[in-house]
């Protein structure tokens, strides 16, 4: 098997790509550099303590040693207000070029096979988030929006994330700001900073080895055809109230004998059986004219068989070949990006992984920037989930996630160690554990 990838070597990378940052700075004192703020940052996020910089300062006042630098290789800690001005006026895709040197290790590891699904392609969901909003605190990057004849000024940021069915871990990639210039509402500002994310990363991925999932809002032609001219395949949901072409001809196909495909299992859920229906066309248009793209359309709609009552029901179009061997693989995951909005996007947002912090707004790049620091410490805790014993071991014990940082928090604060291996190890042992 190949080695999997270790804390230490992704922070070499980070550095790597910190210490790249052009100087931004003309004469002033540059006592601190912007890698340590960088990584200052980094370190706040991976820990989620707000307070981790000081208590190193402390440290090092008393002990001449601390944590900042053990650990994360900080060799001036910088205050809050230091880091605030010196990665204010960072463009944002320098720091983001790390994810992407994190995700080609991992391919090459193997270490995202597991995440293989329809025609060997990995799902990436596409999806529109909010990470900031205030009727006071703005910058540049700002759009304001009128709700109630009040001003908001509003980040948006289109997450991109690896998931696939059964694969309890999604893998964040580089997200695509949503900036003030992509439109009025969230149908054209999504579509921009979706073009802008394909046309920018395509090239990361080998031809058709992707799979696109989003929302019924970009269930369109437009959409598919970036996709297909970029070599990347989709599975999108498609709404029978935003389709009403696709839908009107799959009404006539229900009179032809066998147009429609259908296929139903019965499974128990622990409670009770469930009736899994699966029904399928191929070659419906999109839209109507002569031009319309055709795709493929498959839909799962799942009932309690003591009941009738309906659990869950969707439908998607996609250009992957839909029959009833490849139908049920299509639908999971289809429905893997459900669980993207769920586990992906609200841990970042509510469980911990605050989009809240310490630096204020900025003026300039500072909010995409703190986020993508942010994203990166999720990344990093992500693939020690994916492929170290010691780390899955202490995180099972310890169960909710609140109890890992807490611990993690007064660990650091108080004992000072070598490396965050030292760390882990010390938890490990600490809690009588074993790997498996
Ligand atoms: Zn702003």
């Amino acid at each position: 098997m190949n080695k999997r990838l270790k804390f230490r070597e992704m922070m070499t990378m980070v550095e790597g790509v910190l210490a790249d940052i052009p100087e931004h700075r003309k004469g002033q004192n540059r006592k601190y550099e912007i890698k340590d703020a960088g990584l200052g940052a980094f370190s706040v996020f991976y820990l989620q303590a707000p307070s981790f910089l000081s208590w190193q300062q402390d440290m090092e006042r008393k002990r001449g040693k601390n944590n900042a630098r053990n650990l994360f290789g900080i060799r001036r800690i910088p205050s809050d207000e230091q880091i605030k001005n010196l990665l204010d006026p960072v463009a944002e895709e320098r720091i983001g070029k790390v994810i992407w040197q994190i995700y080609h290790a991992l391919e090459e590891r193997g270490q995202l096979d597991a995440y293989e699904g329809v025609a060997g392609a990995r799902s990436i969901s596409l999806d529109g988030t909010q990470h900031h909003s205030s009727q006071k605190v703005h910058c540049e990057q700002c759009r304001v929006t009128i709700r109630n004849e009040k001003a908001y000024y509003e980040h948006q940021v289109l997450m991109a994330v690896l998931s696939a069915p059964g694969q309890n871990h999604v893998v964040c990639l580089e997200p695509e700001f949503i900036t003030p210039q992509d439109g009025h509402d969230k149908q054209d500002c999504e579509q921009a900073a979706i073009k802008r994310w394909v046309q920018g990363h395509a090239g990361e991925f080998a031809p058709w080895s992707v799979t696109i999932l989003t929302d019924d809002l970009h269930c369109h032609q437009p959409a598919c055809a970036l996709f297909e001219k970029h070599q990347m395949h989709f599975i999108l949901t498609c709404k029978e109230d935003s389709h009403t072409t696709l839908y009107e001809e799959l009404a006539l196909l229900a009179h032809v004998e066998g147009a429609i495909g259908a296929k139903t299992v019965s499974k128990w859920n622990g409670r009770h059986r469930e009736q899994w229906v699966y029904r399928w066309a191929e070659s419906l248009p999109l839209r109507r004219g002569k031009d319309a793209m055709l795709v493929n359309w498959c839909e799962l709609t799942i009932t309690n068989e003591d009941t009738g009552e309906r659990m869950y029901a969707n439908a998607w179009a996609t250009k992957h070949e839909v029959n009833e061997h490849t139908v049920m693989a299509i639908t999971a995951q289809g429905r893997s990006r459900w669980k993207v909005e769920n586990e992906g996007i609200n841990v970042l947002k509510n469980h911990g992984y605050n989009f809240k912090h310490n630096y204020g707004h900025g003026k300039q790049h500072l909010a995409n920037v703190l986020l993508t620091l942010l994203l990166l410490a999720f990344l990093f805790h992500t693939v020690l989930q994916l492929g170290c014993e010691m780390y899955q071991a202490v995180r099972r014990e310890l169960g909710a996630r609140r109890n890992f940082f807490n611990d993690l928090r007064a660990l650091t604060r108080y004992i000072l160690f070598d490396s965050w291996l030292q760390l882990l190890t010390y938890m490990f042992q600490g809690l009588d554990l074993s790997p498996g």
